[in-house]
């Protein structure tokens, strides 16, 4: 099976190179030209389409995979399914589904989590909306580059279900962060904090595997001066995305909303560039009132 790769970024990249090294004839494509990498880099959409199987796309946002879209759907031969990881709301992945499937594509929306590290570790879990015939074709792809990859249903749940879990994501660092805080102020060893919370009911994937103090816990962009990581921007992407889903969908989601009205003002406030764990520092040098 030849693979083809648009977006060749921080997941994108690891991503398509570790698809090459369980063996695959991958193809890459991206409008930065100076991509360092051992993937056969092609120069147009047309040469990464031919004689490809599979085009997976991993983008910033729904734009420029609706804009991409635009420009291969009609190209790609009928056989081909399309697979988008990238992040994006759950209206825009039923208009490239449709797109697609009116040029008769099977399609796949399979956004990730797992973060860069589980890009280049090949850890991620990939959810995944659409085509059930594409899912199990495509399985053993997503098996190469993660760890775990759930079917949710039809074209769209993937999004839904990545939305859900980056809005839990997104609340639950922010309490670590403010428990932290917390901590510190009262005169906690927060090393402590971090041996009782790792090991009782205040654990979670955001104390435990991506601790936001520095110098505590497992290696995380904490430790690198909150270099991403995630960053910031994609947080407020993905809670940004869970909004608008709540709001269509009738939905009481208050912390959900909260968190994002945080991630807005840490973005105004020196967070720009920085990892979603920054909430820290920024908490840090804030006071009650
Ligand atoms: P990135 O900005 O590093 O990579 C995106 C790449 O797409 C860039 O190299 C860019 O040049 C390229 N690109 C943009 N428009 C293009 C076009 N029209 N044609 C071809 N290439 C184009 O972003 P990333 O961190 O790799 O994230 C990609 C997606 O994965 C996003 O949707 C993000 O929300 C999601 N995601 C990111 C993480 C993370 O930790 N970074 C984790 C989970 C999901």
């Amino acid at each position: 099976m030849n693979i083809g790769f648009i977006g060749l970024g921080n997941m994108g990249l690891p991503m398509a190179e570790n698809l090459q090294k369980a063996g695959y004839e991958v193809v890459g494509f991206d409008i930065k030209k100076d991509v360092n990498t051992s993937v056969k880099i092609a120069n147009n959409f047309e040469n990464l389409i031919k004689d490809n199987e599979v085009i997976f796309t991993m983008l910033p946002s729904g734009n420029e995979v609706s804009k991409v879209y635009n420009e291969i759907v009609t190209k790609c031969e009928s056989s081909t399914v399309m697979v988008d990881c990238s992040t994006i709301d759950i209206n825009n992945a039923h208009f490239i589904s449709d797109l697609a499937k009116k040029n008769k594509l099977q399609t796949l929306d399979a956004p990730v989590s797992g973060g860069v590290v589980g890009a280049i570790d090949g850890t991620l879990t990939f959810m995944v909306g659409g085509d059930q015939k594409a899912f199990k074709k495509i399985k053993p792809l997503f098996e190469i580059m993660g760890k775990k990859a759930v079917y949710c249903g039809d074209s769209g749940s993937g999004q839904a279900a990545k939305m859900c879990n980056n809005m839990i994501l997104g609340i639950s660092m922010i309490g670590v962060c403010e428990a932290f805080s917390l901590a510190k102020n009262i005169g906690l060893d927060v090393e402590k904090l971090f041996e009782v919370s790792s090991n009782s009911s205040g654990s979670c994937w955001a104390l435990n595997t991506y601790c936001p103090v520095p110098g505590i816990g497992p290696k995380t962009p904490a430790d690198n001066s909150y270099i991403p990581g995630f960053s910031s921007e994609l947080m407020l992407k993905d809670l940004s995305l869970a909004q608008s889903a709540a709001k269509q969908s009738n939905s009481h989601t208050p912390l959900g909303a909260n968190a994002k009205k945080i991630y807005e003002k840490l973005l105004k406030e020196g967070g720009k560039g920085k990892d979603f764990s920054y909430i820290l520092p920024f908490f840090s040098k804030k006071s009650r009132n």
